[in-house]
Parts: C-alpha cells; structure tokens; sequence
C-alpha cells in the first residue's frame, strides 16, 4: 500500500497534435480568412512557447498576445510571425513593441500620443478597434471619429501605418452578433469617409468565426477552439470535431485514507482543480468514473467504491474524454462556468509536459 511514485505531483499533458488538429481543422473551415492563433493568458494556460510554435506549424498565420510584453518573449525566442498586442497601459513600453515589430491595437488617443512620444526608429503598425457592443476595450462610437482623425494625422506624420479595423463580439446570441456586425461595419463606413483605408477588417473569435462567415472577412482571431473545447454551451468540442489539448494527471498517493474507501490524489484547489459543483464531479481513477469526496490545498480524496486503486496509479481529472474521463467542458458544467476557466485556472506550478 506503500508504494512510491515517480511524481508525487499532478501534471498538465498537453497533446501538440490534437492542437495542430484544431488549428489545421479550424483554418480549413474559414479560409480564405487567415487564422490568428490567441496564445494570451499563457496559450490559456497551456504553455505559451511551445504552442504558439505549434500553431504557427500547422497553419496560423499571426498570433495574438494581449500584451506588448508577451510578443517580445515570442521575439526574443525567435518567433518571427506577426503578433497582435492590444492591452496597454501608461508604463506600456511601446517603443520595444514597435522595434520588435508587433503590430498594436488601438483603442484610445493616449496610445497614439503615447506611440508618437516613443520616437521608434520605424513606423508602428496599428489596428484601430472600435467597441461593437461588448464594451471590452474598444473606442466607443462616439470616440471613434475622433480616433481615426488622429490616427489619419500620425499616419501623415510618418509615425505609424493604419493597418486594420477591428472588434470583438459578445458572442452571447446569434441575434447580438449580428447587431455588433452592424455597428461594426457602419464603423468602417465611418471610418473610410473620413480618409481611412484598411487593408484588413477583423472581428469573429472562435464563436463567430465557427457560425457566421459573414464575420470572417480576412482574419479570424481563434482561441478556445484551438484548444480543443467548444465556444457554445449547446455544442461540445468533439460535436465540432476538436480534440481537447490538455489533460490534467496525478497520481494516487493514498488508499484506503482513515481506514476508508477514499482515496487521495495529490492534486488539489492549489493545482487549479475546481471547488465548486463538486457534488456531481467524478474522475478517472485506474480506469474507474469515482466521485470526488472533497478537494483540499494540494489534494483531493475520490470514493474509491470498491474499485481495485493502488498508490501510484494515475487519476485522470480532465482530458480528452477518449479514456472515460471527464473534458473541461464536463467540468465547466459542473462548476458552471466555461471551459475556459478549467483550463486556464491550472496553476503555474504544475509542470507541462508536451507530447506529440
Ligand atoms: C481572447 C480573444 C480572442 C479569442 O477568443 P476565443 O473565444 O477564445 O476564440 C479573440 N480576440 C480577442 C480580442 C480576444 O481577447
């Protein structure tokens, strides 16, 4: 009942062919729009180096990164695809971003002033972005004439090229995109009247991109699906042919816990395994669906009932779902939430391990 374990720590295996799966698959379904790959918040988690790689491979053609930092870790790593960072703040250093080549959404005449300020020895590359409806982090309609003046101005000055308009949508109904879509091209409409010309529009994330073409125009920025997990709640990951990207793994390192039938797993809320709607949550455990008893720090213990668990063997929290163990999605129903969260709430402590 002893018996040591190799890692007495869960682990995050994260499958680079399902991901290339995804990307290959996605990108075949919206061409002629180009995929952007979105590796912020870490790839989601999964390990922001060797997934944007994997992405770029199997046919992204540019990556988003959220913020300017995040591109120059891409750069310094020898990335050389177009990046897209789009979160600033007032210590942004934007001079190393356009330096490094990273094209910069745009938001507000502060980031303008600030590129204008930052006397990059080239001109920046600039996505003008407009709010649609969703209010995230985009000129409203009432600042975005305003918006495209100065950036008009800059792009005379010599000190950046308008590259793109672009939003994000909501992606809360069919019927809101297609609202956002509206205000969004009479954006453009806007825009163009004012002496704007874009040599690219973009707007659909996965959600979008996966149900209305009409939203693809030449780029689509595509995160969640390229990990393997559905953007809708009516749909899974698999209905859509994705195949989830990482599995959460860690050892049995207890039996019989108390005398009990419980076992316990080393892998606990520390590791990002979630507390809530635990009442319907089970995992794999040697093969066997067991329910979770309770989720500790750096542990939670399953009802082993009656199944033959020894310590050592592997517990399977999330996955795939190909061996019968439950997918992020299973798990965001249970927590109510989105698989997003499943997935990106696994700690930095637990070690990635890359397969393909
Ligand atoms: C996160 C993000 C995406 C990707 O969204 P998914 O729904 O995960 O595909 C696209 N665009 C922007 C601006 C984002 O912040």
């Amino acid at each position: 009942m002893s018996r040591p374990t190799p890692n007495p720590h869960a682990e995050a295996v994260i499958n680079l062919v399902a991901l290339e799966h995804n990307v290959r698959s996605i990108a075949q379904l919206v061409a002629p729009a180009q995929l952007m790959f979105a590796v912020k918040a870490n790839a989601y988690a999964h390990g922001l180096l060797p997934v944007a790689t994997a992405g770029l491979a199997a046919g992204a053609s540019s990556l988003a990164v959220l913020e300017i930092p995040a591109g120059l870790a891409l750069r310094t790593a020898g990335v050389t695809a177009p990046l897209l960072a789009w979160l600033h703040g007032t210590e942004t250093d934007f001079r190393a971003g356009i330096e490094a080549d990273i094209e910069l959404g745009i938001s507000a005449v502060w980031q303008l002033e600030a590129i204008a300020a930052s006397e990059a020895n080239r001109p920046a590359v600039v996505h003008l972005k407009v709010d649609s409806g969703l209010s995230r982090n985009g000129a409203t309609i009432e600042d975005w004439p305003e918006l495209v003046r100065t950036a008009l101005a800059a792009e005379r000055a010599g000190v950046l090229r308008i590259r793109a308009a672009w939003s994000h949508l909501a992606d809360a109904s069919v019927a809101d995109d297609e609202a956002a879509l509206a205000a969004f091209l009479n954006a453009v409409a806007v825009a163009e009247a004012l002496g704007a010309r874009f040599e690219l529009l973009h707007l659909a994330a996965s959600s979008a991109g996966i149900r209305m073409p009409e939203a693809r125009f030449g780029l689509v920025r595509i995160g969640i699906a390229a990990y393997g997990i559905s953007p809708f709640d009516d749909r899974t990951g698999a209905e859509l042919g994705l195949v989830p990207v990482m599995s959460l793994r860690a050892p049995v390192i207890e039996t019989s816990v108390g005398g009990s039938r419980l076992a316990r797993v080393a892998a606990g809320f520390a590791d990002g395994v979630p507390t809530i709607g635990l009442e319907q949550a089970s995992i794999l455990v040697n093969g066997v669906r067991c329910p979770i008893a309770s989720v500790e720090v750096d542990s939670l213990l399953v009802d082993t009932d009656g199944a033959r668990v020894e310590v050592g063997d592997v517990a399977i929290i999330f996955g795939a779902g190909d061996e019968g163990e439950p997918t992020a999605e299973e798990w965001a129903e249970w927590a109510e939430t989105i698989g997003d969260e499943i997935v990106t709430s696994v700690a930095p402590r637990v070690p990635r391990v890359y397969l393909r």
